[in-house]
């Protein structure tokens, strides 16, 4: 690999560089006994986009037991021991201290079979994944960038470290890492990377479904995931195939510009990076290529796409190995996401009865993600949402009754006045419920009980 060693005498100058105090400690304490320490990877990353890093790691020329050794006085984690990371733990955060590394071969195509450590910076530098995480820092020698990831950084490239083949072949999850850094940070993937990702997209098959998810999960959230799922939509079709049928599908409708995959993303895009939201519009039209038709005016139609679109996302998420949570709240909002938009305040509380608060919060907002994405014409639809969510507010902030707890009544009323024990008190109390919804009878003790007798007790 051709070495572009750039020691950028970065140390003295300004930077963006600010480890927290404990993490400068430990650099320090390692250099006097004689070992070299650098802060690596995404946390010197981060500093340089103005991101504040979620971790700082180290990268050390000391084996595990000299880590330990030149740390007196620490609580020391050695469950990472085998991959050579010793976890300090220090009053501020815990700080993951790894040895200089070299992967041996990869025979799973995610794990290296064996690892050995290194006296190289140089060498641990050559197994990281991409360029921009090849950097390590320390505030003694400055910035150590040996394949040109500050030049990458400031043009906000993606590329391998060494060949990128080889690199996907060795840990394939490096192929969805890539397209989340790009979504997350906003960075394009340099062209050889991109090729190496297309060729070598089915290696995903060997990664579990628990890794796909999480990074899944992330690109999904980041800035630029609309972009990526236009441009790497086979790639992730190698984990969600149902996506494929969507790209192309013209809706035949005055109401859609996009094909169903292109208006996909529009609302991906267009909705609050929440996991759930987010994946709630990328599977809110999956059921659409199943259920196509054309009336006899040309006009396209799904009939019946939001409750198999259901199905399906639910099948999709399962597979993902999703959480119970967030498969329940996502299949609902797809099944859900094309119900009518009213300002009618019964039709609000029956929709705030059945699905509750917080979900029927998010559907409002798939609504609006949706309606954004279809066309010019979405405008009027984009008022009444405008008008849904005012109404919503209100039955809130009045504490109109929508669920049976906020009732005026409850069992022991209704015993107390003639209603029979057992399923009849339920029954009754619902058709109250219904009944205040529709604004019927008044949520007050009295007048519940007036229309008992009157219509219940009869
Ligand atoms: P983030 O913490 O935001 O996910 P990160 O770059 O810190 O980003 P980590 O998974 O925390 O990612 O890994 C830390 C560093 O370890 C990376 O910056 C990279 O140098 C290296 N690394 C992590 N995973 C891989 C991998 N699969 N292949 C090669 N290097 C990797
Ligand atoms: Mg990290």
């Amino acid at each position: 690999m051709p070495s572009t060693k750039k020691r950028s005498g970065i140390g003295r100058l300004p930077h963006p560089i600010h480890p927290p105090q404990q993490v400068l400690i430990l650099l320090r304490l390692l250099q006097e006994q004689g070992f070299e320490a650098y802060i690596v990877g995404g946390c010197v990353r981060d500093s340089f986009l103005g991101l504040y890093p979620n971790d700082w790691d180290i990268t050390t020329s000391a084996m595990p037991d000299e880590v330990v050794n030149a740390l007196p006085g620490y609580r020391i984690l050695t469950t990472g021991l085998k991959h050579g990371t010793v976890t300090v733990l220090t009053d501020d955060m815990p700080v993951e201290i790894t040895t200089y590394r070299i992967d041996g071969a990869y025979s799973d195509g995610r794990h290296p079979d064996a690892v050995f450590f290194s006296r190289s910076l140089r060498e641990d530098l050559a197994r990281r994944d991409f360029t921009v995480n090849a950097l390590a820092y320390s505030p003694a020698i400055g910035l150590e960038d040996h394949f040109n990831g500050l030049h990458d950084l400031h043009s906000r490239t993606l590329r391998c470290v060494g060949i990128p083949e080889q690199r996907f072949q060795e840990d394939a999850l490096r192929i969805l890492r890539a397209l989340r850094f790009a979504a997350t940070l906003g960075f394009t993937i340099e062209k050889k990377t991109a090729y190496a990702i297309y060729q070598q997209k089915e290696l995903l098959r060997q990664i579990s479904a628990e890794r796909i998810q999480a990074e899944f999960s992330r690109l999904l959230c980041g800035r630029n995931a609309e972009r990526i799922l236009r441009k790497y939509r086979e790639v992730i079709a190698v984990f969600i195939p149902e996506i494929q049928p969507m790209a192309g599908l013209n809706q035949h409708s005055p109401y859609h510009i996009y094909d169903v995959w292109e208006h996909t993303i529009h609302a991906v895009s267009a909705v609050e990076p929440v996991p759930e939201l987010r994946l709630a519009m990328l599977l809110h039209d999956i059921g659409k290529p199943l259920c196509f038709s054309m009336d006899a005016k040309g006009i396209g139609h799904f009939y019946g796409h939001q409750k198999l679109g259901a199905d399906l996302a639910e099948k999709i998420l399962e597979r993902l190995r999703f959480s119970r949570q967030t498969v329940q709240t996502v299949t609902a909002l797809v099944r859900y996401h094309d119900i009518s938009i009213t300002d009618d305040e019964v039709r609000v509380k029956r929709w705030l009865n059945r699905l509750g608060e917080p979900l029927f919060r998010m559907l409002l907002q798939v609504n609006r993600a949706d309606t954004v994405a279809h066309s010019a014409a979405a405008a009027v639809r984009m008022e009444m949402i405008r008008r849904e969510e005012f109404v919503l507010e209100k039955i809130l902030a009045d504490k109109q009754c929508f669920q049976l707890k906020d009732l005026a009544v409850g069992g022991k009323d209704l015993l107390a006045i003639g209603v029979p024990e057992g399923q009849s008190v339920g029954k009754a109390l619902q058709s109250l419920l219904e009944a205040v919804i529709e604004k019927r009878c008044f949520n007050q003790k009295e007048a519940l009980l007036v229309y008992v007798k009157k219509h219940i007790l009869k």
